[in-house]
């Protein structure tokens, strides 16, 4: 029997002389991969944010070679998380002692 999932794409080098991406999916037991890396555009992934939510692989993804897609929410998670690191590291630089 098959395996039923939403794979969750992750881009990995599968090469061993020369450099070869594939977008794999990363779920324990699947071996499933694309080895055309065009070939996920339009594909439902797992967000790899670890938010359990799905997006659509798009041929944006593909072009930049993002290593692990996340969904919208995600990555305004992580602009956010990326505000406040900015904001500490301002802090910090600006100093101050206790
Ligand atoms: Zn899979
Ligand atoms: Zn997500």
């Amino acid at each position: 029997m098959k395996q039923k999932h939403t794979h969750q794409y992750k881009k990995i080098d599968i090469g061993v002389k020369n450099k070869y991406e594939v977008y794999k999916c990363v779920l324990p037991g699947c071996s499933h991969y694309m080895p055309n890396m065009n070939g996920v555009v339009g594909a439902v992934t797992l967000c790899n944010g670890g938010c359990g939510k799905t997006l659509i692989m798009t041929q944006q993804i593909v072009t930049n070679r993002v290593e692990k897609p996340i969904c919208d929410d995600c990555k305004e998670i992580r602009k956010k998380d990326r505000a406040l690191a900015g904001v500490y590291d301002f802090q910090a630089a600006a100093g101050g002692s206790k």
